[in-house]
């Protein structure tokens, strides 16, 4: 157990606030030297009172006098936070001094002078907050949750994290150990003095309440898990493949959803030869958006393409292409179908659709369906291919007999007709979009703090629960026996089992393996925090 009041003797630094250009900088000290440091750079006054904000001049350590030479920052604002209650459980001194590099680069020497090598040094990422750990100002739960704010790139991230900072989750996780560890306790002395000692429960009464007490625990589990589910889909990003034949604007639409309705996140777009990806915010929800290489089936073609006379082969790298796009689809959260309308050579239009595309789409958890190119025909027309369309398409996939496909124009998009609000409808998909996102990472309301539940406890949980399945099956074994012993010794070693994954999460109690925790979440920090 390293993890009680265990306090660090030497006194850390870093750079706390942003290293890019700013007008103010914030430098963070913890540890026992920090009236030391203090003292060094502003010797002839005594610090501001706790936790109040003092105007102060810091000089470089052992100097004489004030004068200029021996100015480090002037105007610096200094706050100083006796431990334990502080952001890390000790001393705390916070320097807000000018923003330049090279500023802050003097004033981090500076520091480094104040104390003896052994006593002061140079903070690793994340050791701000692990101290806090350690010190027990926060759950490993909690600790966590701030990586995740740290993390934090679209607003839906944002409020996931938020979730796990206010404590709640560690605290549930805690009394669920006790409860468990407590029952665990009276199994045990059932085992010990049963022969010679009278109990207020018989051992079967006893059993058949610590199964009704795991079996509440089983059932919140259910629900931490699918926070985390949910969670993970808000912090890993949203998947999303774009499919139908070639050519019916795949691509445009992609092209007019990130310049219209969505902002890049990260640069290192995938591109492989045949699926475009991005990484795009869009409403907040960050998703992986993948632009694939058309698919199409001869069945199809010959089916919807009134041009398409004769049978014809797709070729190789075609038929490559098209076996990734499914894939793609598979592997995806939300699908979106494309089809478009199309102008045969006498006049006339179809509506070019892939029939084996729209079933694998069915299968996704939400698929969207999308008609292009509408600004190709009149209303009058568009409406009867529509209508057609859900019939004889749509109509014969199960999950979308009822669905009602959004009409699109790339083309009206992009010119952004004058004193339309939504030309081209690409508004009215995303806004699809968002709400399919909204239902595939709500919670209800009195279960959102379950957002903040991360990977790792999922798994912790999924190790708690079948050691709890494991108890209830003994539990059960022996009331079904009706005779025979209990072997409540297994039973009650079950709970203990259960009991530690518990621990692991929030990091107390006597969970082994807790630095390899630690390094495992601290990793993850930057410096300074
Ligand atoms: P993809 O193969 O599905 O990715 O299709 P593209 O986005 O490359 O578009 C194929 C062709 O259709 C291009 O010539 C586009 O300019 C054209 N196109 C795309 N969207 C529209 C639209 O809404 N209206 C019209 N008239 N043409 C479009
Ligand atoms: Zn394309």
């Amino acid at each position: 157990r390293i993890n009680n009041g265990s306090f660090q003797n030497d006194t850390i630094y870093a750079l706390s606030s942003g290293a890019g250009k700013a007008g103010i900088a914030v430098i963070r000290i913890s540890g026992p030297a920090c009236i030391e440091v203090y003292k060094g750079l502003c010797p002839a006054k005594p610090p501001p009172k706790p936790r109040y904000a003092g105007v102060r001049t810091l000089l470089e350590p052992g100097s004489t006098n004030t004068s200029d030479a021996n100015i480090v920052d002037s105007d610096a604002l200094v706050l100083y936070f006796p431990g334990p209650k502080t952001i890390t459980g000790e001393d705390v001194l916070e320097l807000h001094v000018h923003g330049g590099s090279a500023t802050v680069k003097a004033v981090l020497a500076a520091i480094a002078k104040c104390a003896s090598s052994e006593k002061i040094r140079y903070a690793e990422p994340g050791e701000f907050t692990k101290r806090s750990f350690l010190n027990g100002r926060l759950d490993l739960a909690q600790v966590e949750s701030l990586g995740d704010t740290l993390a934090a790139e679209t607003e839906h991230q944002r409020r996931a994290a938020v979730r796990g900072n206010s404590g709640v989750l560690g605290e549930t996780y805690e009394s669920w150990r006790e409860q468990l560890l407590l029952a665990r306790g009276e199994i045990e002395a059932l085992i010990d003095f049963s022969e010679d000692q009278h109990f207020d429960e018989s051992p079967t009464e006893l059993l058949t309440n610590v199964t009704r007490l795991v079996d509440g625990i089983l059932h919140s589990i259910q629900m931490h898990k699918l926070g985390s589910e949910r969670s993970e889909l808000l912090r890993n990003g949203i998947r999303i493949a774009l499919l139908g034949p070639p050519n019916v604007g795949k691509s445009s639409l992609m092209n007019q959803i990130v310049g219209r309705e969505a902002s890049i996140v990260s640069s290192e777009a995938g591109t492989t030869r045949d699926i475009v990806e991005a990484s795009l915010d869009i409403r907040g929800y960050l998703c992986s958006f993948a632009d694939t290489a058309g698919i199409r089936t001869e069945e199809s073609e010959l089916i919807c393409n009134p041009d398409q006379l004769s049978s014809f082969t797709i070729g190789a790298i075609e038929r490559e292409g098209i076996r990734r796009a499914r894939q793609k689809a598979l592997d995806s959260d939300v699908v979106i179908v494309l089809a478009s309308v199309e102008r045969t050579e006498n006049g006339g239009h179809w509506i070019s659709y892939d029939r084996e595309t729209l079933e694998l789409a069915a299968r996704a958890q939400k698929c969207l369906v999308g008609i292009n190119k509408t600004d190709t025909v009149d209303r009058e027309t568009l409406k009867l291919l529509i209508q057609d369309f859900k019939t004889s398409a749509l109509g014969h996939v199960q999950g979308l007999e009822d669905s009602e496909p959004l009409t699109l124009s790339c083309k009206a998009a992009a010119t952004q007709a004058a004193g339309l609000t939504d030309p081209g409808g690409v508004h009215a998909l995303t806004e699809k979009l968002a709400q399919s996102f909204s239902e595939l990472t709500s919670l209800p309301g009195d279960m959102q703090h379950l957002l903040g539940v991360t990977e790792r406890q999922n798994q912790l949980l999924s190790e708690c629960q079948l050691h709890l399945e494991n108890f209830i099956q003994e539990a059960r074994i022996r009331a079904a026996d009706g005779e025979g012993e209990p072997d409540v010794v297994l039973a009650a070693e079950h709970l203990r089992l259960a009991a530690n994954e518990l621990a692991a999460i929030t990091g107390r109690g006597d969970s082994g393996d807790v630095e390899e925790v630690l390094g495992v979440i601290f990793e993850k920090f930057c410096v300074g925090k």
